[in-house]
């Protein structure tokens, strides 16, 4: 198949400056200013700073990005990066994956991207245990095209799809990407920044396919910072967490809290290893 510059928007690659400082680039940043991607961005850079100060060469790095508000990431981070189709970030990756096993492979996603378009692959590549991590910018709905519902919406959402409010259950996709196979299984809020942080140096570095859920407000069309800041709390990151079982229980969370952290976590041979 062959791309052409007319079709940037869905194969896109972005340009990258060799040497700089940092993992920034010059691309001019459109979040909303106050949007709390610009954690997730922080979060990852850092965790990859922390990685490359161990040792890891950043070139061995690549990662892709789906369609939405947190699809530019791609473009802000300097690193070996492209942007997919709606909903294929996760399939582009484990592609390049089992091209070159000797990747760490990222793929961000959004949740009407993921967890819409998306959830198909997401499921067989958990299945598989597809040795890459999922880092999904939660925030509850489609920010991009202006506020319609998507998959993790909660019930009575109004947006521009949904004016009299969302009548759908909202999907619990950790469940479904755990009794999927996914080996590392976790949930973050993106304003906790060290803790964010955190689990995706875990991801980065677990052997099979890694899921993190963020949950990021979308300060413009689905504002949930109030909630969420009293509402989440943070499980023991040392805590063994090898209990399939326990880790339904803390995921279904039918308490009153936000449970964070990793829910499951175990060795597995990836799709890669055995191919
Ligand atoms: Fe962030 Fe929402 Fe603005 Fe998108 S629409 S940049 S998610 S605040």
């Amino acid at each position: 198949m062959e791309f052409t510059l007319s079709e940037a928007n869905v194969l896109k690659m972005t340009i990258k400056i060799k040497n700089m400082p940092n993992l920034n680039t010059i691309a001019k940043n459109t979040w909303c200013p106050g949007c709390t991607n610009f954690f997730i961005l922080t979060a990852f850079n850092k965790a990859v700073e922390e990685m490359v100060a161990e040792g890891f060469d950043k070139d061995k790095l690549f990662c892709a990005a789906g369609i939405g508000c947190h699809g530019k990431i791609a473009d802000y981070i300097n690193l070996n990066s492209c942007i997919a189709l709606h909903g294929r970030e996760a399939a582009l990756a484990s592609g390049a994956k089992l091209a070159n096993p000797e990747l760490t492979v990222v793929a961000f996603a959004g949740d009407g991207d993921a967890y819409a378009e998306g959830i198909e692959h997401l499921v067989h590549l958990a299945k598989r245990n597809s040795g890459i991590s999922l880092f999904v910018h939660n925030n509850q709905v489609f920010g991009l095209t202006t506020g319609q519902a998507t998959p993790t919406s909660p019930k009575g959402y109004r947006g521009r799809s949904t004016p009299f409010g969302s009548i759908d259950e909202p999907l619990n996709p950790l469940l479904v990407l755990l009794s999927s196979g996914a080996t590392f299984v976790a949930r973050a809020y993106a304003p906790d920044l060290k803790e964010t942080q955190a689990l995706m140096k875990r991801a980065m570095k677990h052997r099979g396919f890694a899921v993190i859920d963020i949950i990021q407000p979308c300060i413009t069309f689905a504002d949930t910072r109030e909630h969420f800041r009293n509402h989440v709390q943070w499980l023991d990151p040392n805590a063994p967490r090898d209990d399939f079982e326990a880790a339904v229980k803390l995921i279904r969370q039918d308490g009153e809290k936000t449970l964070l952290g990793i829910f499951y976590e175990v060795a597995k041979p990836t799709f890669e290893e055995q191919a």
